[in-house]
């Protein structure tokens, strides 16, 4: 049975600065997630804070909200068969390190903290963080 999901996707300042979106939008395709929205914006910090509330008590917290916030980010909607966990896959894990051959943080990553990608962990999330971007 075919299970199409959205979720968002956003390419973050350090991949963004080095022009990777191209690249990272191919990979994208590669893996038939289609691109029903996309722009490129610079949030502030009091945005970034409210978007990764869910960490507002991990010690990262406050370097996260800064960093998404220090210059502009490009924030999609992905769409595609399972597509939560089929962006999750290809993005690969949160640090670079430990991320598969091939995947965009292995591929692009530069540390935990400037890992080139977001990717919504839920179908839940997905949906608060679609409209968080796109009301
Ligand atoms: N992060 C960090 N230090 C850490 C863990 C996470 O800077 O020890 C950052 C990292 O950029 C990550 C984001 O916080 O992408 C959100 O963390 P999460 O655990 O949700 O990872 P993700 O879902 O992005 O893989
Ligand atoms: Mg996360």
């Amino acid at each position: 049975m075919s299970n199409v999901e959205q979720t968002l996707s956003i390419i973050k300042p350090d991949a963004c600065e080095r022009n990777l979106s191209d690249k990272i939008k191919a990979i994208f395709s590669k893996n038939n997630l289609s691109i029903l929205k996309s722009k490129k914006l610079q949030i502030s910090k009091d945005e970034a804070a409210e978007f990764y509330k869910i960490h507002q008590s991990k010690p990262f917290y406050d370097q996260l909200c800064n960093y998404l916030s220090s210059g502009p980010i490009e924030v999609m909607i992905l769409e595609g068969e399972n597509a939560v966990t089929k962006n999750r896959d290809i993005m690969g894990a949160t640090d670079p390190k430990n991320a598969k051959d091939g995947t965009i943080r292995n591929l692009f990553g530069i540390s935990i903290d400037k890992n080139s990608v977001h990717g919504s962990d839920s179908v839940e999330n997905a949906k608060i963080e679609i409209k968080f971007f796109f009301k």
